[in-house]
């Protein structure tokens, strides 16, 4: 008898412990849970302030199309700037001829000249976001990736009363992670002019008067003066033959951003 109530003792014993095993097992996964929830809660947020400027911006930027469909078009597109004496004679160049064009804005650039930015919007130009400190998106994490693209988007909308609704990534960088993070359409480009590499007026001038086909989305930096020289001569050139249109008015003229060249599709 004493033995069978040792025995009942030691059975009970052990089924306390398997219970307390249990349950701390399960509050740990619960508090996992949790904190997954709470991540989630926390992306699904921050992507949602995201959309909804974008689609404020939709509306905003909409404008009555100054283009022929059936015309051949081009979109001049000018990254990493704005800077002084490039971005401003780019957009003259531009007005003189009725043309527009895209400039994929950097944040900390516009930091020291949201005047630009207005020029060009009130010139009819678009405003692409091209991150505030020109960094490899690939390579931040979601909240990072957030402060580049809000922080630019903010930036151009105190400038400028707009807000960019499209993007450029720094060097085409650009993965699942930061189309989640940003839920805006990305575009690169079809037709590099190279101006970067070799920062030379009549090269470019060369390059972009040989090469440039109906459609072309085509990449150079306002942040090169030697860029703006080039424009300044090709612009009314270019002009004679191709309709100098934003990626928003080749998208709406072309049946949607799909459509546009250099559009980056999920991958
Ligand atoms: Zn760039």
């Amino acid at each position: 008898m004493k033995n069978f109530k040792a025995v009942l003792f030691a059975l009970s014993l052990l089924a306390v412990l398997f219970t307390v095993g249990c349950a701390s097992k399960e509050s740990a996964k619960d508090t996992n849970e949790s904190n997954a929830e709470q991540k989630e809660t926390i992306t699904e947020t921050l992507s949602e302030t995201v959309t909804e400027e974008t689609t404020t911006t939709t509306t905003e930027t909409t404008t009555v199309s100054l283009v022929d469909p059936n015309k051949p078009m081009i979109a001049l597109t000018f990254d990493d700037g704005p800077r002084i004496n490039s971005t401003e004679l780019i957009v003259d160049a531009l007005q003189k001829v009725n043309g527009r064009a895209t400039f994929f804005v950097v944040g900390s650039m516009v930091n020291k000249h949201p005047e630009l930015v207005k020029m060009a919007v009130d010139a009819g130009c678009q405003i692409g976001n091209h991150s505030y400190d020109h960094l490899d998106l690939k390579s931040l994490s979601t909240n990072d990736i957030l402060y580049q693209i809000n922080t630019t988007s903010n930036l151009v909308y105190e400038a400028s009363g707009v807000y960019p609704m499209i993007g450029r990534p720094p060097y085409g960088s650009v993965n699942n992670t930061v189309r989640n993070a940003v839920s805006i359409p990305w575009f690169n480009w079809n037709h590099d002019t190279l101006d970067w590499k070799y920062k030379d007026a009549n090269q470019l001038y060369n390059e972009i008067m040989t090469n440039t086909d109906d459609g072309d989305v085509i990449l150079m930096h306002d942040l090169h003066t030697s860029t703006a020289e080039a424009m300044v001569k090709a612009i009314p050139e270019l002009a004679k033959t191709y309709q100098l249109v934003t990626i928003d008015e080749m998208a709406q003229a072309k049946g949607g951003y799909e459509n546009v060249p250099g559009y980056i599709r999920e991958n």
